[in-house]
């Protein structure tokens, strides 16, 4: 727990969010300022600033965000259609919170290319 990061405080439950999925590894709710129709972010409870600093040992707890995406795709409905997930990481990438969270993005055709 940071006490001066917003998705911790979500995680803590001192601040209010759109919660749609929750296990002991991971939070997932709704992006404050949606870019898509649906736009989820999967956040792993542990605090971890970016992807720059995973251990070896969180492996499992990075995969088990993209697992859930999988999940929260298929009860969206956008599994078949398809979806975007994005973790951006630094600067250059526009990292605005940092606490890892993976972006879901569906239910829309997607600008491409990307970058
Ligand atoms: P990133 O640029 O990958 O760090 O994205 C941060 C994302 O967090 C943005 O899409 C924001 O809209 C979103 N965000 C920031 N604060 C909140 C919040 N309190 N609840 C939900 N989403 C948030
Ligand atoms: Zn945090």
């Amino acid at each position: 727990m940071n006490p001066n990061c917003i998705f911790c405080r979500i995680i803590e439950g001192q601040s209010p969010n759109d919660t749609v999925y929750e296990d002991d590894r991971v939070i997932a709710f709704l992006d404050i300022n949606p870019a898509a129709p649906i736009h989820i972010l999967i956040v792993p409870r542990e605090h971890i600033s970016s992807i720059n600093q995973v251990q070896d040992d969180q492996e499992e707890l990075i995969g088990h965000l993209f697992t859930t995406a999988k999940h929260l795709a298929e009860v969206n409905n956008i599994a078949e259609s398809g979806y975007r997930l994005i973790i951006n990481t630094g600067p250059d990438a526009h990292q605005a919170v940092f606490h890892i969270h993976l972006h879901l993005l569906g239910g829309h055709q997607m600008r491409y290319p990307m970058g």
